[in-house]
């Protein structure tokens, strides 16, 4: 399902005004962009860690998009469009704890964005079966429970434009995979949960992610001993 070569992962944040507004928020004047590693890819069977480090590692489920051919500066929302092969799932696992650290003291989101098993990337669905991204339902459940339901036409900026705006500064190549962000309803999980996740409609799309405890990663003190 994936290539075997490198790609890259490029991230919205704040891309639903409700989901914002819920952690206090303003909404942004253009997409905010952040990038996730190869490595937090998860596959079937998918299972997320939670650092021992971590009080409050959240879900974030969201629509990421697979790009098929080279995108680079396209002279329109068509032409970026172009680009889009399928669409999955994804979970765009956050330790919440370590980002809100960084938000205040100004620095990257990476170590609360990155850590291994962090995004869980569901079954690709073919563009061909999609016939509007700017109105599919995502929604995600733990422990049988829904916690997160909402709808793609809720986005701040749409696919296409986001596809654009980022392709304007970063190329995608094929393989490459965007995300683009979660509606409301983001919240902790646990080990022992178990979250599923998909596209309303599409359950070829669905995906079951286990979460179990992970490792204690050691601070640079404990390092340097
Ligand atoms: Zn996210």
């Amino acid at each position: 399902m994936f290539p075997r070569r490198l790609f890259q992962i490029v991230a919205v944040g704040r891309n639903y005004a409700d989901h914002a507004a819920e952690l206090g928020n303003a909404v942004p004047e253009n997409p905010i962009l952040f990038l996730k590693p190869q490595s937090s890819v998860t596959k079937f069977p998918h299972v997320v860690q939670v650092p021992l480090s971590t009080p409050s590692l959240h879900h974030e489920v969201e629509l990421a998009v697979k790009i098929k051919h080279t995108l680079c500066r396209p002279s329109s929302l068509e032409q970026a469009r172009a680009a889009i092969g399928g669409y999955c799932v994804a979970l765009d696992m956050t330790d919440r704890s370590a980002q809100n650290v960084a938000k205040k003291a100004g620095l990257p989101w990476t170590l609360a964005k990155s850590l291994d098993t962090f995004t869980p990337l569901g079954p690709e669905v073919c563009v061909d079966v999609v016939s509007d991204d700017g109105n599919l339902e995502l929604w995600l459940t733990v422990n049988g429970k829904t916690v997160q339901r909402g709808s793609t036409k809720d986005m701040i900026f749409p696919v296409g434009v986001l596809l654009a705006y980022i392709s304007h500064r970063i190329t995608l190549n094929p393989g490459d995979v965007v995300l683009t962000g979660t509606p409301a309803g983001v919240g902790p999980v646990v080990p022992g949960d178990f979250l599923q996740c998909g596209i309303t409609g599409l359950p070829q799309s669905n995906m079951v992610v286990q979460v179990i405890q992970g490792p204690n990663p050691p601070d640079a003190a404990q390092l340097l001993k």
